[in-house]
């Protein structure tokens, strides 16, 4: 689960990364009244940022300053309802502003391709990180941490020496502060946790300015606090109905809806419709849809509708190697699909083996449905599912 800014604060106040204070806004009218409160009690400057689970809102024109109660209301008006990247902002953060005299760069986050962490950090953090990383690679320093070790005092001293982050007694803040974020990353189980900027203030403070965690949904069942974070608004919504009906469905890019029984089986089959989209116009996978074991025609049917419902999906293949569940229930639910879901009208493909499959194949040979073709094999059900698929968005 990725964190909206204000949360990432939240748990990087609760470790003793230093931050500045903030209030959410949903409303004009509240970020008025969190403005009037914060600049009643001492604040001269604010910002107002948009909270939205992409970066680069700076840019976007979603992070902005104000001085008085009027320009932090105009400021959020601007802001709340803007699109960033096809996020719609709804809240804002109304924070404490600073005058800014460096801008740094630190993360940490599960380095799954060398089995460790991966911590970065750089003296030119910003808005313009990415560029960095690109055309001055050796100017974001990159530092393995083994998972054993952790980042000790004396990682934290390496991370900002590989950075070059000067004087002496700068480094050793930001080393301090780079520590409380490492317990950040370990307590809350995150797979990443990261700060741009971290900046340097005038007056020689260290301070997370923005904050970015993804947490590890495995680890939930440890941290029964982190279910407040959840945002129900952002859920997908084919996800919520998917799980409501006891369905392990995920939702991918690309254009062929797959629906299969056991995990593994339903892995496989999205690399041989990946395999075979790539001589039909690079057709993909739309999601994954496991049915699971001894499923009935109604989980067949409702994992029908809600694979079919994904606006992206031009064909549908349904893969099933019939053991616990035999193939005549799923041939039962696929023709109830089709004939009794209103507007149902994808092309669907079958391939059906194993337990009671020769019933299965004469069941939908005498129903007889529009659009649903059966293919032997795996292989060939996902070359004509990637071709009808390719046909439909010609
Ligand atoms: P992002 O663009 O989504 O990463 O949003 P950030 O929270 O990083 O904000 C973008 C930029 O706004 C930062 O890099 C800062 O330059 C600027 N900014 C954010 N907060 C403040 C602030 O309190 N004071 C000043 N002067 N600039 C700020
Ligand atoms: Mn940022």
């Amino acid at each position: 689960m990725d964190l909206y800014e204000y949360q990432a604060k939240e748990l990087f106040a609760a470790h003793g990364v230093p931050v500045l204070p903030g209030t959410v806004a949903t409303t004009p009218q509240e970020a008025e009244e969190a403005a009037r409160r914060m600049l009643a009690e001492g604040s001269s400057l604010l910002v107002i940022k948009a909270q939205v689970k992409t970066g680069g809102r700076g840019k976007a024109g979603g992070v902005k300053l104000a001085r008085s109660v009027e320009e932090a209301r105009a400021r959020a008006e601007e802001i709340l309802g803007m699109d960033i990247k096809g996020h719609t902002v709804r809240t804002v953060l109304v924070a404490d502003g600073v005058d800014i005299a460096a801008e740094l760069y630190f993360s940490v986050l599960l380095d799954r391709a060398e089995r460790r962490y991966l911590a970065m950090c750089s003296r030119e953090g910003g808005m313009d990180i990415e560029t960095l990383a690109k055309e001055r690679p050796e100017d974001l320093a990159r530092v393995g941490v083994d998972p054993l070790v952790g980042i000790t005092p004396q990682v934290a001293q390496q991370i900002v020496a590989a950075a070059r982050i000067e004087p002496p007694q700068v480094a050793a803040q930001v080393a301090q502060v780079i520590e409380r974020l490492w317990e950040v990353f370990t307590a809350e189980d995150a797979t990443l946790v990261e700060v741009n900027p971290l900046v340097l203030t005038p007056d020689g403070r260290v301070l997370a300015l923005d904050g970015k965690v993804s947490l590890d949904d495995n680890s939930a069942f440890r941290h029964p606090g982190h279910a407040a974070f959840k945002d129900t608004r952002d859920a997908d919504p084919l996800e919520t109905r998917a799980k409501e009906a006891g369905l392990n469905y995920v939702r991918l890019e690309g254009q062929v809806g797959v629906l299969g029984n056991g995990a593994g089986l339903v892995m496989s089959t999205l690399d041989v419709v990946a395999g075979a989209g790539e001589s039909h116009g690079g057709m993909r996978p739309a999601n994954f849809l496991d049915l699971g074991g001894g499923s009935s025609a109604e989980v067949m049917a409702t994992g029908l509708e809600v694979v079919a419902s994904d606006p992206q999906v031009r064909a549908i293949l349904v893969n099933v190697f019939g053991g616990i569940t035999s193939c005549d229930t799923v041939a039962e639910g696929i023709i109830t699909a089709v004939r009794e879901l209103e507007g149902f009208s994808k092309p669907v493909v079958v391939r059906l083996d194993g337990n009671n499959a020769e019933l299965a194949h004469q069941m939908l040979a005498e129903a007889a449905l529009p659009g649903v073709t059966v293919v032997e094999t795996m292989d060939g059900a996902a070359d004509v599912v990637t071709a009808i698929a390719e046909q439909q968005g010609a």
